[in-house]
C-alpha cells in the first residue's frame, strides 16, 4: 500500500478539528447523557478506525454503524464499546452479530423472535434497540397500539436484552421550520409514556441527530446520536454561518498540479468538448477524477484553489483527471498544491459549497471520495 500513500492526490483529516467538534457537541448535553457517535460509511469518508480512536479518547460511549460488516471491522480493530447497527440485518448475519456482540435495531416481532432463537441456540443474549418510526417513513415500528403489544412480547424473549429505544428525525432540522422535528419528538415521547404505563422502562432512549443535538438540548433524552456535525459538516444550509454554532471542517482534499499548459484561444477541453477557451489561456491538469469523488456534475461549475486563488474547473471531469483554468495565476508550476476542499491562504472551499455546485449535499461528496485516495492524519 506504499504506492497509494505516495499518490499526488490525497485527503487530509485534521484530528484536532474532530476533537473540537466532539467537545462542542458534548457542551450541548448534560454530564450523564451518553454520546453515541455515528461512524457509518467509513466515518463519513474520514476513515472509521482512526476516527473511532479519537472519539473514544474524547469520551464517546458508543458507536453506531449502518452495516454489520462495519461493526465487525470496529471489533476486529479492538473497539469494545457498544456498537449499534442502525440498518436492517438479515438472517445470514445473525451469527456474526452474536460472535461480535453487536447491538441491532429491531422493528418487527418476527425478527426479534428469529434473533431470540439464534441467541438461545448459542446459549447467549443479543442486545437490541427498538426502532420507532415517528415520521421518517423508513424502518421502525409505527407508534400505535399494535406496536406496543409487539414490544411487550419482545420484552419477554429471554435471548434478547432490550438496551435501547430510538427514533430518527427526517429533518436536519432547519431553524426556519422546526415543527416536523418537534412533531416527531412528541410522538416519540407519547409512545414512551404509553410504554411506561405498561411498566416498561428501557434504559437508553435516544433521538437526536446532529441538528437536534445542536439546536434542541431538550431532546437529548439518555443519549444523542450525531454523525454529520462530528465531521464539521453543517446539518442543513440554515445552520451554516449561524451565530453560536461553531463546527470545524475536519477533512480537506488536495492534489499536486500535474501539468501547466499554455493554449491558444479556441482550444477545446476534455471529453465532448463542453468548454472552449475564449482567449489565449493557461490550463492546469489535476490528477484526480470522478473515481476519486470529483462529481461529473461539477464540470464547468466547480472551483479549486491554487496560490490562494479560485480557479474554475473547465470541461468534463474525467475518470482520473480534470482540467482547470489557471490563466490568471502568476507563475504556476507542476507540483504546486491544489486545494479541492479546504483552505489555502485566505480562501476556503467547503464541502457544502462543492455539494451545492454538484447538485447534492456535503455528506455525499465526502462519502464518495474514492478508495484510491490515501488519507493523511494530522495532529
Ligand atoms: C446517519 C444516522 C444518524 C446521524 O445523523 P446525522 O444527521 O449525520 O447527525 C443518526 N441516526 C440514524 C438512524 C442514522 O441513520
Amino acid at each position: 500500500m506504499e504506492g497509494i500513500r505516495m499518490r499526488a492526490a490525497w485527503i487530509e483529516v485534521d484530528l484536532e478539528a474532530l476533537r473540537k467538534n466532539i467537545r462542542y457537541l458534548k457542551s450541548k448535553i448534560g454530564p450523564t447523557t451518553k454520546f453515541m457517535a455515528v461512524v457509518k460509511a467509513n466515518a463519513y469518508g474520514h476513515g472509521m478506525c482512526p476516527v473511532a480512536q479519537i472519539l473514544r479518547e474524547e469520551g464517546c460511549d458508543q458507536f453506531a454503524v449502518a452495516l454489520v460488516q462495519e461493526g465487525v471491522l470496529l471489533r476486529e480493530n479492538g473497539f469494545q464499546e457498544p456498537i449499534l447497527v442502525l440498518g436492517h440485518v438479515f438472517p445470514e448475519e445473525y451469527q456474526q452479530i452474536l460472535a461480535h456482540n453487536l447491538s441491532v435495531s429491531i422493528d418487527t416481532l418476527e425478527q426479534a423472535e428469529e434473533l431470540n432463537d439464534v441467541a438461545l441456540q448459542f446459549g447467549s443474549r443479543i442486545s437490541i434497540h427498538l426502532k420507532i418510526d415517528t415520521g421518517m417513513g423508513r424502518l421502525g415500528f409505527l407508534p400505535n397500539q399494535s406496536s406496543l403489544e409487539q414490544i411487550c412480547e419482545i420484552l419477554k424473549l429471554p435471548g434478547l436484552m432490550v438496551d435501547g429505544i430510538f427514533t430518527h428525525f427526517a429533518t436536519a432540522p432547519q431553524i426556519s421550520d422546526t415543527s416536523y422535528c418537534w412533531h416527531q419528538f412528541h410522538l416519540f415521547e407519547e409512545f414512551l409514556k404509553e410504554l411506561e404505563k405498561k411498566e416498561v422502562h428501557i434504559p437508553l432512549r435516544h433521538a437526536s441527530n446532529s441538528g437536534a443535538a445542536i439546536l434542541f438540548p431538550q431532546m437529548q433524552l439518555d443519549m444523542i446520536r450525531p454523525g454529520t456535525a462530528l465531521y464539521g459538516l453543517y446539518p442543513g444550509e440554515e445552520l451554516e454561518g449561524q451565530a453560536g454554532i461553531s463546527l470545524t471542517p475536519v477533512l480537506s482534499v488536495k492534489a499536486k498540479l500535474a501539468r501547466v499548459k499554455p493554449v491558444p484561444s479556441g482550444t477545446r477541453v476534455s471529453y465532448s468538448s463542453t468548454f472552449t477557451t475564449k482567449c489565449p489561456s493557461t490550463l492546469g491538469v489535476v490528477p484526480m477524477g470522478y473515481v476519486d469523488g470529483i462529481f461529473r456534475s461539477l464540470a464547468n461549475k466547480g472551483e479549486v484553489l491554487l496560490h490562494g486563488q479560485r480557479c474554475p474547473m473547465v470541461g468534463n471531469i474525467c475518470m482520473d483527471q480534470f482540467v482547470i483554468d489557471i490563466t490568471h495565476i502568476e507563475n504556476p508550476k507542476v507540483g504546486d498544491e491544489v486545494v479541492i476542499i479546504g483552505k489555502q491562504g485566505t480562501e476556503e472551499i467547503t464541502a457544502e459549497e462543492i455539494g451545492r455546485k454538484a447538485g447534492t449535499i456535503s455528506i455525499e461528496i465526502l462519502c464518495d471520495l474514492g478508495e484510491r485516495m490515501p488519507i493523511h492524519y494530522l495532529n
